[in-house]
C-alpha cells in the first residue's frame, strides 16, 4: 500500500499550558517508565488516495475516536519503540532509528497499514524531540533516556473486516529511567507450554499489539510461577526457543559461540539482538543464528557449556538471565554468577555507543 506523497512536515502547536519546569524536573529525577508523557504528540492522517497529510505536533492529550473506529475491534496497529539519548555536551541523539523505520515498514505490510516513508518517520521524531528537548533527561547521571513511541492505528469508523482506508499516525515520548534501579539482577524466566505468543505464517514478526495481548496469559502463568518473564517455544512443535514476550534472547557459550534463535517468522528482529550480532565479531566471538532446542538449553545449563544467557531489547538493554523454570522442573547455568562477563562487556559496549562515551564505528547514532 505505498503511495508517493510529498514528504510530511508537522506544523506546531505548543501547549498554552505546559508542565512547570520544577514539575518536569522532579519527573525526569525520578522517571520509572512508561507512566508519564511529555507535553506534545505528533499525529499525521493516511486517506485511500490521497497518502499521508496533516502532519501535526500538538499538546499530548486524550484522542477522539468513533466507538466503530477498526481498530478497537480488529486490531489493525502497529507500534515501535526506540531512546532519544543525551550527551554529556547536550546534544540529542538516536540509535538506528533507520531499523525502526524500516521494521515499521514491514509490520504495515504484513497489517496491512499504508507504508510510513523512512524520511517522514525520521522527520516525525525530529519535530517531537525539538519541541520537547527539555523532556530528554541528561544520560550521564545513569541510564536515562526519552523513549519514543510511534504508532499507527485503523481510525476509520467501519465494521467491514478489510484494510482502513483511513489511518493515524503519532508518535508519544516518555522519559525513562535505569531499569534496573537498585543494581542489574539477572531474570528468573517461566518456559510457557500452553501458550504460544505468535505461529507460523502469523505476525510474531510484525510489531502489532496484538501479539502482546496473546503473550499476556503466558507471562501472568510465570508471574503466578514466582519468575519475571516468559520464554515462548515455536508454536508448531513447541520444541525451539523463540523468545521472551518483549525481548530476544542470547546464549554465550563456554567455547565462545553467541548463539540466538534465528528468525523463522514468528519472531521480531529486535534492533538490539542485529546490533549485538554486528558486536560479536569485534569481541571475541562467534555468532551463531539458528534454531535453539529447548532441550539444549536445559542439557546445556547442566553440563556447563552455556556459561551466560541474556535477554536483550531497547527498553532494558541487556538483561542477564538467571534460572527457568517450567512445570515439574526447572535449570540453571550460573554456577554463582549472576552477571557474567560476556553480557557485561556487551551491555556496556552498548550503552557506551548510545551515550556517546565510545566511538561509534558502526554509523548507529542520528541526530536528532
Ligand atoms: N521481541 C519482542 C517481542 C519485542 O517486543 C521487542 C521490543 N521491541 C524485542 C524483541 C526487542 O526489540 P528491540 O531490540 O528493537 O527493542
Amino acid at each position: 500500500m505505498s503511495q508517493t506523497t510529498a514528504p510530511l512536515t508537522f506544523e506546531v502547536t505548543r501547549r498554552s499550558d505546559p508542565r512547570p519546569d520544577a514539575e518536569r524536573e522532579a519527573v525526569l529525577a525520578n522517571p520509572g517508565f512508561g507512566t508519564t508523557f511529555t507535553d506534545h504528540m505528533v499525529t499525521a492522517t493516511w486517506r485511500r488516495g490521497e497518502g499521508w497529510t496533516d502532519g501535526k505536533v500538538v499538546p499530548y492529550g486524550p484522542i477522539t475516536l468513533m466507538p466503530s473506529a477498526a481498530v478497537l475491534h480488529y486490531a489493525q496497529e502497529i507500534f515501535e519503540g526506540m531512546k532519544a539519548y543525551r550527551h554529556e555536551d547536550g546534544s540529542i541523539w538516536t540509535f538506528r532509528p533507520e531499523a525502526n523505520a524500516q521494521r515499521m515498514l514491514r509490520s504495515a505490510r504484513r497489517m496491512t497499514l499504508p507504508e510510513l516513508p523512512e524520511e517522514d518517520f525520521l522527520a516525525s521524531l525530529r519535530a517531537l524531540v525539538e519541541v520537547d528537548q527539555a523532556w530528554v533527561p541528561s544520560g550521564t547521571s545513569g541510564e536515562s533516556s526519552l523513549y519514543l513511541r510511534p504508532f499507527m492505528y485503523a481510525s476509520e469508523a467501519f465494521l467491514g473486516v478489510r484494510p482502513a482506508a483511513e489511518v493515524t499516525y503519532s508518535v508519544i515520548a516518555s522519559p525513562a529511567g535505569a531499569y534496573f534501579s537498585g543494581g542489574i539482577k539477572p531474570v528468573t524466566l517461566w518456559l510457557s507450554t500452553d501458550y504460544a505468543r505468535a505461529g507460523e505464517g502469523g505476525t510474531g514478526a510484525a510489531k502489532c499489539g496484538g501479539n502482546y495481548a496473546s503473550s499476556l496469559a503466558g507471562q501472568l502463568e510465570g508471574i503466578e510461577n514466582g519468575c519475571d518473564q516468559a520464554v515462548f517455544l515455536d508454536a508448531s512443535t513447541h520444541t525451539y526457543v523463540e523468545e521472551l514476550g518483549g525481548m530476544n534472547l542470547f546464549f554465550v557459550t563456554k567455547d565462545n559461540r553467541l548463539v540466538t534463535p534465528e528468525l523463522t517468522g514468528s519472531i521480531l528482529e529486535g534492533v538490539t539482538r542485529s546490533s549485538v550480532l554486528a558486536l560479536a565479531k569485534e569481541m571475541g566471538l562467534e555468532p551463531e543464528e539458528r534454531r535453539v532446542p529447548i532441550q539444549e538449553w536445559k542439557d546445556g545449563a547442566a553440563s556447563g557449556d552455556i556459561v551466560e544467557i541474556f535477554a536483550c531489547g531497547t527498553a532494558a538493554v541487556i538483561t542477564p538471565v538467571g534460572e527457568l523454570r517450567w512445570d515439574g522442573g526447572s535449570c540453571d547455568h550460573r554456577g554463582g554468577v549472576d552477571y557474567g562477563e560476556v553480557t557485561r562487556s556487551i551491555r556496556e559496549r552498548l550503552l557506551d555507543i548510545q551515550y556517546g562515551r565510545a566511538e561509534d564505528t558502526h554509523g548507529w547514532l542520528t541526530r536528532l
